[in-house]
């Protein structure tokens, strides 16, 4: 009697990747509920009114254009959208700056939470931020939703960054490894962020150093074990920092292009930097 043909060996699916999903673009109008100062360098803006019908953000790293006055107290230009493009991009009274949604810390608010310093508009406009002032928000665009079954995550953030991954802690399942780098100036500027017994939280010091001028961030992860099995590594901080991260995973550890998600936030000694310039 002929054998039936063994069973071809089952081929290993190849691991859940980053799913988009897109939404309508929608300009807002909203004005500033509260403040709140999270720590000496980071303050929390919580946004809303009528416009915030229907906003979304779920994924951890989802951002918005925030548009400011360029007069503190004044109103901002506002972006236009028609037929679901922003039309007015090149208005040059457009002032805008990108911000991660603070998400699922406070239902029926938009929340951002805003570096302050000293060198840009925005950086300002926090220092002075009050409740009653308007702010213009475009976006999201869509969703990035990372697969959360991975073995491990690495995640890398300066200040501007740091909303971002505190939405990536709330978001990991507990049963996840996760090794998080944060560089900030010093004690004082660290926030809560959920740790359990699976997430190490590791807070580097930049102590008198101006952002942007040291290599502690990338330094860190340069170091770190990698630990086994399929993992995930996402950052946000400044550009150079971001490259050299990025160069480490890739071209040293061997990581597979679609398991690096990061980008640079900001570059030293650029205005609104574009994080989708190849130097991101
Ligand atoms: C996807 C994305 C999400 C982001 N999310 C956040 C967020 O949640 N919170 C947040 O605070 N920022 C966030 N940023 C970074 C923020 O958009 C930039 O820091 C932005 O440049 C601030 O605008 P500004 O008007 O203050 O400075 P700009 O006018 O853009 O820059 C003026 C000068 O200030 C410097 N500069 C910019 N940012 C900093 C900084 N943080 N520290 C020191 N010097 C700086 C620049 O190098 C430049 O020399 C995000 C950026 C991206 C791309």
């Amino acid at each position: 009697m002929p054998q039936p043909a063994a069973p071809a060996p089952a081929t290993p699916a190849a691991p859940a990747t980053l799913r988009r999903v897109s939404h309508e673009l929608v300009a807002r109008s909203l004005t500033v509920h509260r403040v709140e100062d999270l720590t000496p360098s980071l303050r929390r803006v919580v946004l809303g009114g009528p416009d915030l019908a229907g906003f979304d953000a779920p994924g951890p790293a989802d951002h918005v254009k925030v548009f400011f006055p360029h007069d503190p107290h004044g109103e901002p230009r506002l972006p236009v959208v028609d037929g679901g493009r922003w039309v007015n991009h090149d208005d040059p009274a457009l002032l805008y700056r990108d911000y991660t949604v603070r998400g699922h810390v406070e239902p029926g608010a938009l929340v951002i939470d805003m570096v302050l310093h000293p060198h840009g508009p925005a950086g300002r406009w926090a220092a002075g931020a009050r409740p009653g002032q308007r702010l213009g928000v475009l976006g999201p665009r869509g969703s990035a939703l990372p697969p959360l079954d991975r073995a491990w995550y690495l995640l890398a953030a300066d200040e501007t960054g740091l909303p971002a991954l505190a939405n990536w802690l709330d978001l990991l399942p507990a049963s996840t490894t996760a090794h998080a780098f944060v560089e900030v100036g010093g004690p004082g500027d660290e926030i809560d962020l959920r740790s359990d017994a699976r997430t190490e939280v590791t807070w580097l010091y930049r102590r008198d150093a101006p952002a942007g001028t040291v290599t502690l961030l990338a330094d860190a992860v340069a170091t770190l074990t990698l630990p086994t099995g399929p993992g995930w590594a996402w950052a946000g901080a400044e550009a150079a920092t971001v490259r050299a991260i990025r160069r480490t995973l890739r071209d040293e550890r061997g990581m597979d292009r679609d398991s690096v998600q990061m980008t640079g936030y900001w570059r030293v000694g650029e205005a609104n930097f574009d994080h989708h310039s190849p130097d991101a």
